[in-house]
């Protein structure tokens, strides 16, 4: 079959590879719409470290070719939505641990281009398909479901973490659309002010819609100092990382009032190292939380985020910002991720033209 993916580090194209194995309990998918994410394009570049030969592409939606014959609640036809992220139930990092994307190890579950082909091909393998999928509801557009399976696991997630409190003033840096997810999120979460981070015109109008009260960019000075000033010399309550680089972590600790929380969600560069000043954390007795996670998978978690899109309280589909068509078009939708044009936000790909 074909897929496009990364013949080595740096080096992306079309490959050619056998389709894979069903097992007894996992399930074969062939995918209707894709949409790269800025994650292949870290991996495709090495952030993740090297690989060869391997299909990229970790969000999809799909049709059920084959499943295994231990599969019970999913069958061949199904449409069904894909989480990014498929733990393997049970594994003991998951039984262990309050998050399960770390089944057999730091980000086992991650398993679509972690360590195994991704969906931008003809097919693709999901393991666990009783656990790791669900059929697409009525009520939720195929693109809607899309944009769930990462970009909103992982924005919600971001606010999550950051236990937000009604009314807290929260700060959210990046307004790509998992920076963007998180806005939607924290809003949910009853955020009071939400101040974003960013600069490109279309996110900040996207950002606006999802509840952003104040946008603030890093281009016009240090944002620590920015938000300082805008709280009156306080700090933010929460802080949620979805973009920059180290030197943001750092800001990002400092904008943070005693006793609150930063949390990340952003994928750090394999390189990049946290030189956080001691002072900055208050000496390390400020009790100013810092953590960071992984995009939530299995099919509850979708069924829970198809619920928020049923029930009408976030259209994710407001971030979709280029739309292509044809699996043909996979190479040029994943290079306008690659590049990051102005204008984008997500672009989707519709298999099925
Ligand atoms: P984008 O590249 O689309 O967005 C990045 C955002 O960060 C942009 O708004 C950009 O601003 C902003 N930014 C860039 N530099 C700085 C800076 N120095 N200070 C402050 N803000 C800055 O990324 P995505 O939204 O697609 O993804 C965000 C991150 O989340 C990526 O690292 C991605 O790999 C990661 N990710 C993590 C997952 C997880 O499970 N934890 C899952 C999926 C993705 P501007 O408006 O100027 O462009
Ligand atoms: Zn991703």
């Amino acid at each position: 079959m074909r897929g496009f993916g990364m013949h080595s580090v740096g080096n992306v194209g079309w490959l050619e590879k056998d389709r894979p194995a069903c097992g007894p309990l996992d399930a074969i998918v062939r995918p209707t719409m894709v949409a790269p994410c800025s994650s292949d394009t870290h991996v495709s570049h090495g952030g993740s470290g090297p690989r060869e030969n391997l299909i990229l592409g970790h969000e999809a939606v799909g049709i059920v070719d084959e499943v295994g014959s231990d599969v019970a609640s999913i069958k061949p036809g199904d449409y069904v939505v894909v989480p990014c992220v498929t733990p393997h139930w049970l594994a003991p990092g998951v039984q262990n641990s309050r998050s399960t994307s770390h089944d057999v190890g730091p980000f086992g579950s991650f398993k679509l281009v972690g360590s195994k082909d991704g969906v931008m091909a003809e097919f693709f393998h999901v393991n666990l398909a009783d656990a790791n999928l669900t059929t697409l509801p009525e009520g939720v557009s195929p693109e809607a479901a899309l944009m769930i399976v990462d970009m909103m696991s992982t924005g919600f997630h971001g606010a999550e973490a950051a236990d937000i409190e009604t009314g807290d003033t929260v700060v959210v840096i990046g307004i790509g659309p998992v920076g963007l997810m998180a806005i939607a999120g924290a809003g949910l979460h009853g955020a009071g002010r939400l101040i974003a981070v960013g600069t490109r015109p279309a996110a900040i109008d996207v950002a606006r819609a999802y509840g952003a009260t104040d946008v603030i960019s890093y281009k016009a000075g240090p944002i620590d100092a920015q938000v300082r000033e805008m709280t009156g010399g306080v700090g933010a309550d929460r802080v949620i990382v979805a973009g920059g680089s180290g030197e943001t972590f750092v800001q990002a600790i400092r904008m943070t009032r005693p006793t609150g929380i930063v949390s990340n969600i952003n994928f750090f560069d394999i390189s990049d190292v946290f030189a956080i000043p001691a002072l900055d954390w208050g000496l390390g007795m400020i009790n100013v939380d810092i953590r960071g996670g992984f995009c939530p998978g299995g099919a509850v978690r979708m069924e829970k985020l198809l619920d928020v899109v049923k029930y009408g309280r976030c259209d994710p589909t407001k971030i979709i910002s280029h739309r292509f068509t044809g699996f043909d078009q996979i190479p040029d939708a994943f290079e306008l991720m690659d590049v990051k044009a102005p204008d984008l936000i997500k672009p989707v790909v519709h298999l099925d033209a």
